[in-house]
């Protein structure tokens, strides 16, 4: 019991060194994830600008091609031996100015695509103006905002590293050493009671800190659920209880004392 009662001293010291960081690993994970969310959808929207670029550049050179060759028809319509050639010749001009319209067309819709991601931005900019926030999707969020977001997430993702590596700095060798205690700890309790620890175990992972608990004023010093009175007499002869509405170990106080003068 006492050996139980040092380990759970050891993993509270532990976890209080640990929250010095206050939530900094979490904090920083969050905000680069969010930084990466928003850098990805800068990177599709300058992707398909380029693409859209360069479609526009293509059908522009396909259009100024038609014209050459409708230029070349027009000049060979004139000197045009019969009607047949010059039938002939309309016939292509035609074709070509067909292309151009086609080409024209496309370069509408991608005008037209541009112009709607625009506006959605802009929408989302007016929601953001009145902060909104939730009702701004993806798409609508303004290039702008994102790039300085990006950066004001990054500079404050730079502030919370520094922080927490002066926290870590300050702190490595206790957290080293209690993890080496705790380790030693814990082979001891492996030999003497298996059963004990895998318990403790099941507890801790269970997002419960204080596992091992003093037997209070005739409560569960977790919870504060009444011990039944049978069980009393047990805690006092230095046995232990589990208690029923939480699952901690309630043991007597004295072990506690111990346990700080070892
Ligand atoms: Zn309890």
């Amino acid at each position: 019991m006492r050996l139980l009662v040092r380990l759970q001293r050891l993993d509270s010291e532990l976890f209080e060194v640990l929250s010095e960081q206050r939530g900094l690993p979490e904090e920083i994970n969050d905000l680069k994830s969010q930084a990466t969310a928003y850098t990805s959808i800068l990177n599709a929207r300058k992707k398909k600008h380029d693409e859209s670029e360069v479609q526009k550049r293509l059908l522009a050179a396909e259009i100024q091609a038609s014209q050459e060759k409708i230029k070349k028809y027009k000049d060979a319509q004139t000197t045009a031996r019969n009607n047949k050639e010059y039938d002939a010749l309309s016939k292509q001009i035609e074709f070509e100015e067909l292309e151009i319209k086609k080409a024209e067309s496309k370069i509408k819709a991608i005008d037209e695509e541009h112009q709607r991601q625009l506006d959605l931005e802009a929408k989302g900019k007016a929601l953001l103006d009145e902060n909104n926030f939730d009702e701004v999707t993806d798409e609508m969020m303004p290039t702008e905002y994102l790039r300085t977001r990006i950066k004001s997430i990054e500079s404050e993702i730079e502030e919370k590293s520094s922080e927490l590596t002066a926290i870590i700095n300050e702190t490595q060798s206790e957290i080293d050493a209690l993890n080496e205690k705790i380790k030693a700890q814990r082979a001891l309790i492996l030999q003497l009671d298996k059963h004990a620890l895998s318990n403790f175990d099941a507890l801790r992972s269970g997002g419960i800190q204080n596992v091992v608990v003093k037997f209070a004023r005739g409560a569960c010093g977790g919870c504060n659920s009444r011990v039944p009175a049978s069980k009393h007499a047990t805690i006092h002869q230095g046995g232990f209880y589990t208690c029923e509405a939480c699952g901690r170990i309630v043991v007597h106080e004295r072990f506690f004392e111990e346990a700080i003068n070892d």
